[in-house]
């Protein structure tokens, strides 16, 4: 868009600060508090109202705030700061060109902001954060996604704790979008044949720091009305609608790369969604007549795989009949027949053979990797089947443990400490173990401030949402406030898939009840989540807890945020004392929300899963059970839930409660604290993540020793 057309939308701007605009279509603000703080100043109560998007609030601002803005020389001195900040950023840009160097990147979800919800859960904040990361440490990489103008739903609870889903259709001049460019400046539309018709999807760009994210929109002319909804929704139940969407972030995304003159070197599929891509790899090669055997070993040479599901039963996959239906005639421009394109992914699953994406992906890439130490050995079980022959440690499935973009989930407040106590330009070098000793310099009184008046600043974040809600309702709770400010605040949040046990602490509601109202000592839990609007189980884990809230005895003790994102999720993991996870073993991949919690000093009380079995140390925070598994699933809860129990008993609130000094600083726990920092913030960062992933996948690919 040029500026002409931008002018059209907004609020008159003086001249002096109009790089907000241009600052507003860069998510680099997104990862820096201080450029937030450029909108959030010129009007506080309108940055909430529009909950933080820097383009609604310059199309809404009024005209004399923003002369107000311009006539402060303390404002402009930030103004001026924090433009000479992005502009030294963005001068470093990885060129594009060579091709050779180029990774794509695509995912289904992308959680970069609350603002742009595009993402539903841990998956899509992975990607986000890969993106940023990418961006910061200048690769080359191009991500590739789809534009969801109705996103995720929102999730409201209605009196009795049942979740209401609503799908809000988001204007896109709302989104820091614009049409993206063919290096001759035109706009790219490009088209895939799904089931006998051409839907069309137009491609949008968000800029991420130096990073690009394109966006497919299928909203366009001249889509019928069924194929413009095609990428409204994130996650849609419908196996038709979501094998389509597959088709056009795989097919589509490699022509719309194509058309935008971007070859890349890598193509990296961030999870089975994205698998389709390779065989629109393949039918390139075969328009070119390389044979199929050759253009097989080529693609596999040149594409990476990242599975995040521990369960065939989570993994996407189709019915053979569906496939039939969309890809007959897409079978002869890969020169390939019905039987030996189904062979690319068939398994059979209780018996019903199914076309697997995950499968697929493992075929066309010789670079796969789960995202933790154990997920890496539950999918080389999981996938042994399609690698006769060879042993469960020889099938060709590594890990890259996830990590978190550090910046975006550290608290403001926790930075400026470690400004003061680490090396200049830690934030350089966040993955380096070494700088993270400096957290031994901090003294306990200034950590354990730090730690309460996050604590306080989370508790009032809460008590305006419930506030919020309860206007909203028409109904006065005859409980008020919620929360205790000094009260050990227990965090919980997360997607509400059974696997995670949302309601494993509510097992043994009179040792819960115990806990939560021990007068000297008491313990109050927050919880948020979605389940999936299909989800009934889930949906009903959240009414259980919903209700446990609103008992006389408890209310206000256990609170519920609803419309769990972004935004409740970075103040949950800044606020809290201690973050819980109590997922079924092994079917957290990974999770990440504890990685986030940790580097702001807040231990973990966690079934050793995921990235949380290869991090705990015993003195990092705490480990729910050991490796023991039972048969039976209800066996496992209780047995899991005792243990829980009595380390909340036996160890949490003691250390949190009783071993404070005469100025209330409780030693021990501040230890558990910055141990975990010390050995958490460095190995979980997204920085380490992605230099594995250039050590071991990109790098060998674009060199050639692939
Ligand atoms: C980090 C994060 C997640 C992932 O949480 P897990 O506990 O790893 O599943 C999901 N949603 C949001 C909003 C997050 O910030």
């Amino acid at each position: 868009m040029t500026q002409l057309e931008l002018d059209i939308f907004y609020t008159p701007m003086p001249d002096r600060i109009v790089r907000l605009r241009e600052l507003a279509y860069n998510l680099w603000w997104s990862w820096h508090p201080e450029a937030q703080e450029l909108y959030r100043q010129i009007d506080p109560d309108l940055w909430e109202l529009v909950y933080h998007n820097p383009v609604v609030f310059l199309r809404e601002v009024r005209e004399q705030r923003l002369d107000q803005a311009a006539g402060n020389p303390t404002y402009l001195q930030q103004f001026d700061a924090v433009l000479a900040q992005f502009d030294a950023y963005m001068q470093l840009m990885p060129t594009l060109s060579p091709d050779s160097r180029v990774i794509a990147y695509f995912s289904a979800e992308f959680g970069l902001h609350e603002s742009l919800p595009i993402y539903s859960g841990g998956l899509g904040i992975l990607a986000g954060d890969h993106v940023k990361t990418a961006s910061d440490m200048q690769v080359p990489l191009v991500a590739m996604g789809f534009l969801y103008p109705q996103g995720y739903f929102r999730q409201q609870l209605d009196h009795n704790g049942m979740q209401i889903a609503a799908y809000q259709k988001i204007p896109l001049v709302n989104l820091p979008v614009l049409p993206a460019r063919t290096p001759a400046g035109k706009e790219v539309v490009i088209n895939v044949e799904l089931a006998g018709r051409l839907i069309y999807a137009k491609i949008y760009r968000i800029q991420v720091g130096r990073t690009p994210l394109f966006l497919m929109d299928t909203d366009i002319h001249p889509n019928n009305k069924r194929d413009r909804e095609l990428s409204a929704r994130l996650y849609v139940g419908n196996q038709e609608l979501r094998l389509a969407q597959e088709m056009m972030l795989g097919i589509g995304g490699v022509r719309a790369l194509r058309n935008l003159g971007i070859n890349p070197a890598v193509w990296h599929m961030n999870e089975g969604h994205a698998a389709f891509l390779g065989l629109e790899l393949l039918r390139e090669l075969a328009a070119q007549k390389v044979p199929l055997e050759q253009a097989m070993q080529q693609i596999r040479a040149s594409t990476v795989f990242t599975t995040h599901t521990p369960a065939h039963a989570a993994a996407d996959a189709f019915a053979p009949e569906l496939m039939k239906q969309f890809f007959w005639r897409y079978w002869p421009q890969l020169n390939m027949g019905p039987d030996e394109f189904m062979n690319l992914a068939c398994k059979e699953l209780n018996l019903e053979p199914t076309f697997s994406m995950t499968a697929l992906a493992l075929n066309l890439s010789n670079r796969c990797n789960g995202v933790s130490k154990l997920h890496g050995h539950v999918a080389r079980g999981l996938w042994q089947w399609m690698y006769p022959g060879k042993r469960r440690d020889e099938v060709p499935i590594s890990f890259i443990t996830n990590g978190v973009h550090s910046i975006s989930w550290l608290a403001p407040e926790l930075r400026q400490i470690y400004n003061a106590y680490l090396v200049p330009e830690w934030d350089k070098q966040i993955n380096t173990p070494e700088i993270w000793q400096g957290v031994y310099d901090i003294p306990n009184d200034v950590l354990w401030s730090v730690r309460r008046r996050l604590r306080q600043h989370l508790i009032a974040f809460v008590r305006n949402r419930e506030r919020q809600r309860w206007q909203r309702l028409g109904h006065t709770p005859d409980y008020w406030p919620v929360l205790h400010e000094d009260a050990l605040t227990v965090g919980f949040a997360r997607r509400f898939a059974s696997y995670k046990r949302a309601t494993l602490i509510l097992r043994d509601l009179d040792r819960l009840k115990a806990l939560l109202t021990d007068p000297g000592r008491p313990v109050q839990i927050i919880f948020a989540g979605k389940a999936q609007p299909a989800d009934d189980i889930g949906k009903h884990l959240i009414q259980k807890i919903y209700q446990l809230s609103q008992q006389p005895e408890i209310a206000g003790r256990i609170v519920f945020l609803e419309e769990y994102d972004i935004a409740i999720g970075r103040e949950m993991v800044r606020g809290v004392d201690i973050w819980l996870n109590t997922p079924r073993r092994p079917f957290e991949a990974s999770g990440t929300s504890g990685q986030k919690a940790s580097l702001n000093g807040i231990p973990n009380l966690s079934v050793l899963d995921g990235w949380w079995a290869e991090a705990y140390n015993g003195q990092n925070g705490w480990a729910i059970g050991g490796e023991q598994q039972f048969d039976d699933q209800e066996e496992q809860d209780w047995h899991d839930a005792q243990l829980l129990y009595n380390i909340l008993e036996q160890e949490v609130v003691p250390l949190f409660y009783d071993q404070r000094d005469a100025a209330g600083v409780p030693g021990q726990w501040i230890d558990i604290c910055k141990e975990a920092i010390v050995t958490i913030a460095p190995q979980f960062s997204s920085q380490r993540m992605l230099t594995d992933y250039l050590e071991q996948s990109y790098d060998p690919i674009i060199t050639g020793n692939a």
